[in-house]
C-alpha cells in the first residue's frame, strides 16, 4: 500500500495517526493531542514531519501541536471554518480541497455533527480515512454542536468510501461502543463475533483500530441507521448508556 498507517496511543484513549508516503518519506501526524507520544513517534522513522492534521479543535486533538511542530516543523491544516479556535493554519481547508503528502493525496470532507467544523482526510491512496471523532468503531462522536441530521449526512458520506478504506479514529471507545451496539442490534452476527474480538483485544492491551468501512457497514449502528430520527434515538440511547 502506498500509506503507511500507524496509531500512536496518547491521553488516556486518543489515538495520534502517524501516516507516511512508500514512495518519497513524506509523514503526516494527525490530531497530535499529547506531544511527547507524537514526537517520539516522529523521531522513531527519522525526525521528518511534513503535514501536521487537525479533525477539529478540542484540546485532546490539538494539545501537542506547537510542540511538535516547535521540534520539526511541519504545516498546520485545519479546516478554515475554525482558524479562529484551531492553533494557527499554514493551509486552512475546506470540503473538496486537496491536501499533499509527498506522492500521495487527501480529499477533505466536511463532517459535522460532533462540532460544526469537524473535517475529515481522505487518502484513497491508503486507502485511509482519518475521521477524529466523527466515526468511530462501533460508534460515532457526541452531538456537542452540530444536529442528528448533519451527523447521519457526514456518517453516510463516510460510509460511501470504498470498503477497504481503513478507519483511523481519534478515541479507543470500542469495547464500550460494542457494548451498546449489542442492544441495538442483538442480532447482528457479525457485531456479535466482532465484540468478542474486540474484547479480547483490549484484554492482550491491543488496539482495537483502525477498522474499515466495511465492518462499520456491518456492524456499526450509527453509521447503519436509516434516517435522522434513528440516528438521533440511538445517539440520545447512548449518552446515558453504562
Ligand atoms: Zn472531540
Ligand atoms: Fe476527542
Amino acid at each position: 500500500m502506498a500509506l503507511t498507517v500507524t496509531g500512536i496511543p496518547c491521553l488516556s484513549d486518543n489515538y495520534v495517526w502517524l501516516l507516511q508516503d512508500a514512495a518519497t518519506g513524506a509523514i503526516a501526524v494527525c490530531d497530535p493531542g499529547e506531544a511527547d507520544p507524537a514526537i517520539a513517534a516522529v523521531e522513531r522513522l527519522g525526525g521528518r514531519l511534513d503535514l501536521i492534521l487537525l479533525t477539529h479543535h478540542h484540546g485532546d486533538h490539538i494539545g501537542g501541536v506547537s510542540a511538535l511542530q516547535a521540534r520539526f516543523g511541519g504545516k498546520i491544516i485545519g479546516a478554515a471554518a475554525d482558524a479562529h479556535r484551531l492553533p494557527k493554519l499554514d493551509q486552512a481547508v475546506r470540503a473538496g480541497d486537496t491536501v499533499t503528502l509527498g506522492s500521495a493525496a487527501g480529499m477533505v470532507l466536511e463532517t459535522p455533527g460532533h462540532t460544526v467544523g469537524h473535517i475529515t482526510f481522505y487518502f484513497p491512496d491508503g486507502p485511509a480515512v482519518l475521521c477524529g471523532d466523527t466515526l468511530f468503531a462501533l460508534g460515532c462522536g457526541r452531538l456537542l454542536e452540530g444536529s442528528a441530521a448533519q451527523m447521519h449526512a457526514s456518517l453516510q458520506a463516510l460510509a460511501a468510501l470504498p470498503p477497504d478504506t481503513r478507519v483511523c479514529c481519534g478515541h479507543e471507545y470500542t469495547e464500550s461502543n460494542a457494548r451498546f451496539a449489542l442492544t441495538v442490534e442483538p442480532g447482528n452476527q457479525a457485531l456479535i463475533a466482532r465484540a468478542t474480538h474486540v474484547r479480547n483485544l483490549r484484554a492482550a492491551g491491543q488496539p482495537t483500530v483502525p477498522t474499515t468501512i466495511a465492518m462499520e457497514r456491518a456492524e456499526n449502528p450509527f453509521m447503519r441507521a436509516a434516517d435522522v430520527a434513528r440516528l438521533a434515538a440511538i445517539r440520545t440511547a447512548k449518552d446515558s448508556f453504562r
